[in-house]
């Protein structure tokens, strides 16, 4: 498995996937570690939750550069993930306690009430777009519940998978409560069935989460998706277009367009719909690309060249198919898996840009006719992750938001994750939520004790 620099093209490192016999050992050994770990108290678990809090924020600058290395993210846009992973583990150190506290519940016993118990040893298939802050949202909870974690994560981000177990290990978590499986994706199906794995969650692709479901209900065990998205933010006719402009751009660009949660479709009534795409086009027309490394760039390469290809190809389907290119397009000559920012205009249902997720620098802009089309265009979509409403009527964007089929509607502000909300999709977006008290709550068997 390799790591490339998606700046150069050049190896950095290449590592060697696990053999059997290893992943074996690991997992019996995460699988014993878990009869010890579930045992410990919520004081003891925050302890090391809040230790391993302390070392992300000290070791933030050589994880942001190693991202920036193995995936081309912005070194500014790292040290916030870091930072962000930390605040992650402090909230759960602070409040799992409660999240999981016996509750009791009325019924025809003395004393009925619910316990939460942990699983097991849970699976986390993780991607290379977030590469800590994908992992801390899953391992944070899931550690706090009393569960030990085995991460197959995404096969260009090994350096990063290995920095996140020595995070754990040199915080003083016990060896084998997180550890990071080198395995290539077609060694997952054996993973999901082995006996000592309990459940898993996967943040990835929706193909990815279609295979991991399949596996996992065949095995009867529990699975969280959080898959692909295709983002509509909708700008009504009565919106502060200053402010639904400028977060339109700044939420198409995050991690250089490579975001399930990025804003992709812009759906804009039409008596502004004109003057919308005219400052949208001049914003991105600024947009420079370049050394992740450098604090001038606004957004760096993409993560591998293929993908960058992928991008390109979504894009010029979308010109054939009639959508008209305003800015970017071209794949610039060079090393690097650079795609530069680009504005398509007069986008339709039916069309590539429409109709699939386009992971990378790529707007859509979309005329409705009015709300209500803008609200039928919003869930014409396979996907139902995240989803925005500029709108200056608060009531109306109540009404609304409870129309659209997302995981979540952020009204007058891009769609943004949380610890302290529910984050999730639904449709082909997955299933399951992270983060929050639901979050904790879902890798735990959630136990009915009575007493007669
Ligand atoms: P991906 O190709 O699905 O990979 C994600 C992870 O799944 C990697 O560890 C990958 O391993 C593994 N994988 C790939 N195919 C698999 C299969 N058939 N069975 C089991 N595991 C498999 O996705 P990506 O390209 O890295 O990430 C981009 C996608 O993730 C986008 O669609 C994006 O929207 C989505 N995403 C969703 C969220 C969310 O919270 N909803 C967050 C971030 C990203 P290998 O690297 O070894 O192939």
């Amino acid at each position: 498995m390799e790591s490339i620099n998606p700046q150069s093209g050049k190896v950095i490192q290449t590592y060697s996937s696990a053999t059997d016999e290893a992943l074996q050992t690991r997992l019996r050994a995460a699988a014993d570690e878990f009869q010890h770990w579930k045992l410990n108290s919520f004081p003891e678990r925050a302890k090391l939750m809040h230790a391993a809090a302390t070392l992300l924020r000290a070791r933030k600058a050589e994880l942001a550069e190693l991202m920036a290395d193995e995936m081309g993210k912005v070194i500014r846009d790292g040290i916030a993930e870091i930072e962000k992973c930390a605040g992650c583990c402090d909230y759960y150190a602070e409040h799992a306690h409660q999240f999981l506290q016996k509750q009791s519940i009325a019924s025809d016993a003395q004393e009925s009430y619910v316990a939460y118990d942990p699983l097991g040893v849970i699976l986390a298939v993780m991607p290379w777009n977030f590469p800590f802050w994908q992992v801390f949202r899953f391992a944070a909870p899931a550690l706090m519940a009393g569960n030990v974690g085995v991460l197959k994560h995404a096969s260009n981000v090994s350096g990063c998978a290995l920095a996140i177990e020595a995070v754990f290990k040199d915080a003083g978590f016990p060896a084998h409560a997180f550890s990071t499986l080198l395995v290539e994706s077609s060694r997952v199906e054996a993973l999901i069935r082995n006996p000592l794995v309990s459940a898993v969650t996967l943040t990835g692709s929706t193909p990815a989460g279609r295979s991991v479901a399949g596996i996992a209900g065949s095995e009867l065990k529990k699975c969280v998706l959080e898959l692909g998205g295709s983002d509509a933010y909708i700008v009504l006719e009565d919106a502060d277009l200053d402010l639904a402009v400028d977060l339109c751009v700044k939420s198409r660009l995050i991690n250089a367009g490579q975001s399930c949660i990025a804003a992709k479709r812009f759906i804009v009534v039409r008596p502004l719909r004109a003057e919308f795409e005219a400052r949208y086009a001049e914003k991105f027309k600024a947009i420079r690309y370049g050394d992740p490394r450098d604090p001038a760039t606004d957004i760096g390469p993409m993560a591998r060249t293929d993908l960058r290809d992928q991008v390109h190809a979504q894009v010029m389907k979308s010109v054939e198919q009639g959508a008209r290119l305003l800015v970017g397009g071209v794949v610039p000559d060079g090393p690097g898996a650079y795609y530069p920012a680009t504005v398509l205009a007069g986008v339709k249902p039916g069309m590539t840009a429409f109709d699939d997720e386009i992971f990378g620098p790529v707007a859509a802009i979309i005329e409705a006719d009015d709300e209500e089309h803008a609200i039928a265009l919003a869930n014409q979509s396979v996907f139902g992750l995240g989803a925005a409403l500029f709108t200056r009527d608060r009531d109306k964007a109540d009404r609304l938001a409870r129309r659209i089929e997302a995981g979540c509607v952020f009204i007058n502000s891009f769609v943004k994750s949380d610890p302290r909300l529910p984050f999730g999709g639904i449709k082909q977006s997955g299933f399951g939520r992270e983060l929050s008290w639901f979050g904790i709550q879902e890798f735990v068997n959630i136990k009915t004790v009575y007493h007669a």
